[in-house]
């Protein structure tokens, strides 16, 4: 089959979830639009509420749009509804898993759901590389959370789909399994799958995605390139605790974007591409104070808001 240029494309998507209960409507999708091309590795990046996973539940077909449209490698979920969610594999936050299957049964039986044929079924080959060979035959219920959670990306995988969509994969996860689904992810990438990915940590889709889009309120606040995006960020903060507290700022530290902070800190912000971190310890120094402990921050997905929101207003 050959690959369309784009995975997924959606025009103008909107979701309103109706009253219920105490709850007021509530519009979780306001006219997104987004070409995502075959090949990237896509991150959605934004805060919990953001309507991320909404986003997400239209693609799979578990939440019915208000408007739009959407087309999945190049199929209209409305025209062609089956063929469409063929194509994708979606790995949800949840894990469900049936305690009384093997691995090895939960995939043969989600291949045979999609149809494919045993002769093309690579359910052994999937655990293997999702580091499950040898849990092949135990039941579900013994195995570990992050076990659970690698066989939900295995259950996605049965049909070979062109796109995989990750909704918050590391969400909760320790870090030891948080690198093994990164390495995974990236494996089937440079395979040839497309990849869609939720995530409220910068960290996350900086280290793994090639573009990325911010949702916030329901909107797209920005798509570009990773590095294009985090080139908006190329400061950080230098933090000095002093041995004696500051009462005021050094008239030397003037031109400087330095702070107090309730705590006694002095908080100093800088371009990195501009500073060098040498250059700023002299400054203070020759500005008399002695410095009693030191750390640098950098920008998290709050200061990406900021950042973008004050661009535009
Ligand atoms: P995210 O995945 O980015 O955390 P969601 O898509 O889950 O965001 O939620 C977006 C908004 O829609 C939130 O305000 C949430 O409370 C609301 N929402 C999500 N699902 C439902 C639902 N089934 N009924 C009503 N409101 C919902």
């Amino acid at each position: 089959m050959s690959s369309p240029h784009c995975a997924i494309e959606v025009r103008d998507l909107r979701k309103t979830y109706a009253a219920s209960g105490k709850m007021p409507e509530k519009q979780a999708l306001n006219g997104i639009s987004l070409a995502i091309p075959t090949g990237s590795i896509f991150g959605l990046l934004g805060p919990n509420g953001a309507g991320k996973s909404t986003f997400i539940n239209i693609l799979a077909g578990l939440v019915r749009k208000t408007s739009g449209s959407v087309r999945i490698w190049d199929l209209d979920i409305d025209q062609h509804p089956r063929q469409s969610r063929a194509a994708i594999g979606v790995v949800n936050q949840e894990v469900v898993a049936d305690p009384f299957f093997t691995p090895f049964e939960m995939l043969e039986l989600m291949a045979g759901f999609y149809g494919v044929p045993k002769a093309e079924r690579r359910s052994v080959e999937i655990l293997a590389a999702l580091g499950l060979e040898d849990k092949k035959d135990a039941y579900v219920r013994q195995l570990s959370g992050g076990m659970k959670r690698r066989l939900m990306v295995a259950k996605a995988l049965v049909h070979a789909p062109p796109v995989l969509i990750l909704d918050e994969p590391t969400a909760g996860v320790d870090v030891e399994l948080r690198r093994l689904l990164w390495d995974y992810v990236r494996e089937l990438h440079d395979r040839g799958t497309t990849i869609i990915l939720t995530t409220h940590y910068l960290e996350e889709a900086e280290e793994l995605c090639d573009t990325i889009a911010i949702v916030n309120h329901g909107e797209i606040v920005a798509c570009e390139p990773t590095a294009r995006l985090l080139s908006r960020l190329d400061y950080k903060t230098l933090v000095i605790q002093p041995k004696e507290p500051l009462s005021a700022l050094p008239a030397d530290l003037a031109g400087l974007d330095a702070v107090i902070r309730p705590d006694g800190s002095l908080a100093i912000t800088f371009k990195t591409a501009e500073t060098g971190i040498g250059r700023l310890l002299e400054r203070v120094r020759t500005s008399g104070i002695a410095i009693g402990d030191l750390s640098t921050e950098s920008p998290d997905l709050e200061d990406v808001f900021v950042s973008l929101t004050s661009e535009t207003a």
